[in-house]
């Protein structure tokens, strides 16, 4: 019999792949499916990132990296960190890791001890609540209400503190909302901390590049600078440079906390790949041009989602200022029966039944710890998009 860690048996399998696998099976069945399901770019690389990581390659930069990251790209995330963050970190305050998600558990691992807290607003990215069971943690999740934009109240906050809690994660901005925070919101929630100084902040803001309104992002250690002994700063190149297989990831942070940090990634994977760290340092250093035209591609994406996802009377979506993501509430769904005979009672119903009628893959927001939303990612085409949204509205035009 195997013997499973109790903490590894509290951990849930990743809903967004699950969705994933089975909208590929119907694939490879022959069906015409739209994926809406995955939280990943759809544009390739720019070239001279790729070029980048071909002359590493060829010239033997391909040796044992250093465990916290090489020099040159520690040096590339100083100065990304000072120029769009207003944030100073001495070189030993940044560490590079397998992607962003390496970095979080890094932490998670490298400071809780059994019991102790994370508050985690919810909705948010299912990991920061499995990561904290795998370590033996308990998620105290927060509801974030979609009449309050899904942010995290200040009130709501100072009331889920304990003597137990270690970290309060921020997401901003969001997966799955695309709810983006204030400066004042961020104060806001600042202030809370401070008065309980045994509490850290974690913030991920790795879809920072992806910001539709016209508010400038700001991160919470720029929002609250006396708040800096306190905050770490996880940010990577996955999303805002289409470099999610690459697998990097960086930190800033108090130099006592990323000495612990090096401890767990030493044991886990040792340096993160040279050839990886080397196209990093391009798209950090190199031109943003990119970055630029892909983020109003999105929003035209985004306002196409939402003006088709309007005109659906048991649908009701947020306005989403950043990341991939719309997220529909389906209460209006609920109770209903599909087209397809199908009852649906939650909104995993919705996002199967979706999928097995009409062909959409989406994620059910209980994934995200919200229940009666879906989750799509508009990180595809304007053609697929349109087809998605028409399959969802003739989704919806037959219930009864
Ligand atoms: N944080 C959030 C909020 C995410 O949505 C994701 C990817 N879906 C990650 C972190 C993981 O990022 P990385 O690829 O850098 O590990």
């Amino acid at each position: 019999m195997l013997h499973v860690n109790p903490n590894i048996s509290r951990v849930s399998v990743s809903p967004a792949s699950t969705m994933t696998a089975k909208a590929r099976e119907l694939a490879e069945r022959g069906v015409k499916v739209v994926s809406l399901s995955t939280g990943e770019p759809d544009f390739d690389t720019p070239k001279h990132i790729v070029d980048a990581a071909v002359r590493a390659a060829r010239s033997g930069d391909t040796h044992y990296p250093p465990l916290d990251g090489t020099r040159a790209l520690k040096e590339a995330i100083r100065r990304k960190f000072a120029r769009e963050n207003r944030l100073d970190f001495a070189a030993n305050e940044i560490m590079v890791g397998n992607g962003a998600k390496q970095l979080i558990f890094n932490a998670l691992m490298a400071t809780l001890a059994p019991d102790d807290e994370v508050i985690v607003p919810v909705p948010c990215y299912a990991s920061y609540a499995d990561m904290t069971r795998s370590v033996g943690g308990n998620p105290v999740l927060v509801s974030c209400a979609q009449n309050n934009g899904f942010r995290l109240r200040p009130k709501d906050l100072e009331a889920a503190i304990t003597p137990r809690t270690r970290w309060l994660i921020i997401n901003m901005p969001n997966n799955p909302t695309g709810t983006v925070y204030s400066r004042a919101d961020l104060e806001a929630i600042g202030d809370v901390v401070l008065r309980h100084p045994h509490v850290w902040v974690m913030t991920d803001d790795i879809y920072e590049h992806l910001m539709y309104s016209d508010v400038p992002f700001c991160t919470i250690a720029e929002a609250v600078p006396w708040l800096r002994d306190r905050v770490l700063t996880i940010n990577g190149c996955s999303k805002g440079y289409a470099m999610t297989g690459w697998r990097v990831g960086y930190c800033g942070g108090p130099r006592p906390l990323i000495e612990q940090m090096l401890k767990v990634q030493g044991q886990v994977s040792s340096g993160i790949c040279t050839i990886s760290q080397a196209a990093a340092v391009a798209a950090l250093d190199g031109p943003q041009d990119t970055v630029v035209r892909w983020r109003e591609i999105y929003r035209q994406r985004r306002d196409l989602v939402l003006a088709m996802l309007a005109k659906v009377p048991e649908l009701s979506c947020h306005r989403p200022d950043g990341a991939f993501y719309a997220f529909p509430s389906v209460a209006g769904c609920l109770g209903k029966t599909t087209a397809g005979g199908h009852r649906l009672q939650t909104d995993a119903d919705v996002s199967l039944s979706l999928l097995a009628e009409q062909h959409v893959s989406t994620v059910h927001g209980s994934a995200f710890g919200m229940s009666g939303y879906i989750r799509l990612s508009y990180a595809t085409d304007m053609e697929s998009l349109t087809i998605a949204c028409e399959r969802i509205q003739k989704f919806c035009a037959g219930l009864h």
